[in-house]
């Protein structure tokens, strides 16, 4: 199983990636954590990446990409696996990933896009900014969701096109979330085994909250 997760900041990634990971026995490759762990551990590369964290601006892309290209290379030699959280943020980014898992010969089974509507992120981020996040202030928050909407969202279509998209409401229960998305793996997953890129379709989860909405 392997999956890309897009998402805005707050909807969910760190909570379901790591769900999705455990479920398939595949590393949670967690870019922002990654981050965080050599800024704390203050190594040259964290002290290189600390202004952009803290302000809410993205790494320059060489840092990240080879930061996950070690990071999918042991995944290789392992489980052959991953779920990747955080990275692609940019259409660049994207073309990089794909590039890198072509030549490792692990391209995405899925790209997971968990919804979440601007006001519920914005709650959500600004309760977790009790847990001292460094860029975790309003000011830092509202400008890392205008990046995700400006450079990050469009490129779920290309996901879309590739009919490799997962995108699920998710802004309901943790664990109702999880039990849809792994289903809607299992099925991506089958169909990757038989069915070419490029006849594959996308999965989109979105409208079972209007359905159900009024019965929670
Ligand atoms: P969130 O998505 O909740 O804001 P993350 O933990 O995914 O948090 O990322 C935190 C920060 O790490 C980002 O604001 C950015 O500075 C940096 N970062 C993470 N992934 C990338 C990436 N793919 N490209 C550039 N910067 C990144």
């Amino acid at each position: 199983m392997r999956v890309l997760m897009i998402a805005a900041p707050g909807a969910g990634k760190g909570t379901q990636g790591e769900r999705i990971a455990a479920h398939f026995g595949v590393p949670h490759i967690a870019t922002g954590d990654l981050l965080r762990d050599h800024v704390s551990r203050e190594t040259e590369l964290g002290r290189q990446v600390k202004q952009y964290l803290d302000t809410g601006a993205l790494v320059p892309d060489d840092v990240v990409l080879g930061m996950v290209r070690e990071a999918m290379a042991a995944a290789k030699e392992d489980s052959g696996g991953y779920v990747l959280d955080g990275l692609p943020r940019t259409m660049d980014q994207a073309r990089s990933v794909y590039q890198l898992a072509v030549e490792l010969e692990m391209t995405a089974t899925a790209a997971l896009h968990l919804r979440v509507g601007e006001d519920e992120l914005l709650r959500r981020l600004l309760a977790r900014a009790e847990q001292g996040r460094s860029d975790d202030t309003e000011d830092v928050i509202r400008r890392r969701l205008a990046l995700y909407r400006e450079v990050t969202e469009p490129i779920l279509d290309w996901y879309d096109e590739r009919g490799i998209l997962v995108s699920v409401a998710a802004d309901r229960p943790v664990d109702e979330i999880t039990r849809e998305v792994l289903g809607a793996l299992d099925v991506l997953a089958s169909v990757a085994d038989h069915v070419p890129e490029g006849e594959r379709r996308s999965i989109d989860l979105t409208g079972l909250d209007a359905a159900f909405g009024a019965a929670r």
